[in-house]
């Protein structure tokens, strides 16, 4: 990543407040400023080594797997248990934050139905 923090590691570090929703040792969860369903969070590693879940996926799978063991968590907390978890992966897929994290999509996503 470039030396410049982005808008998520200066959340990381504290400089940006937000109403922490869930933590571990380490990731951190947050609510989506935009929201775009009922409930949309972010979960992103406190650690700012991976640019995309690509990144993630090669480098720490383990890592990866805690986001979807905090999605699922926060899903049954929050919502039904049922959840859709999205990462978007370069700008032209719509990613505009260079810190990995995962969008947890929850509570009436019949209206917002990918495909079909
Ligand atoms: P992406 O487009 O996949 O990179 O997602 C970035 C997301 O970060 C967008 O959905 C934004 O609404 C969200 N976002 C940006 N700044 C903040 C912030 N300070 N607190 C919470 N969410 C944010």
């Amino acid at each position: 990543m470039s030396d410049e923090p982005t808008v998520f590691g200066r959340i990381v570090s504290g400089e940006i407040p937000v109403e922490v929703l869930a933590e571990t040792e380490r990731v951190l969860a947050f609510a989506d400023i935009a929201p775009q369903a009922p409930i949309h969070i972010l979960i992103i590693p406190k650690e700012t080594t991976y640019r995309d879940v690509t990144e993630l996926a090669a480098g720490d799978p383990g890592l990866l797997a805690e986001i979807v063991s905090v999605a699922k968590d926060l899903a049954t907390r929050l919502a039904d248990g049922d959840y859709r978890l999205v990462f978007n992966n370069g700008a032209a897929a719509g990613q505009t934050v260079f810190h990995v994290h995962a969008h947890l999509l929850a509570g009436g996503l019949e209206e917002h139905t990918l495909g079909a």
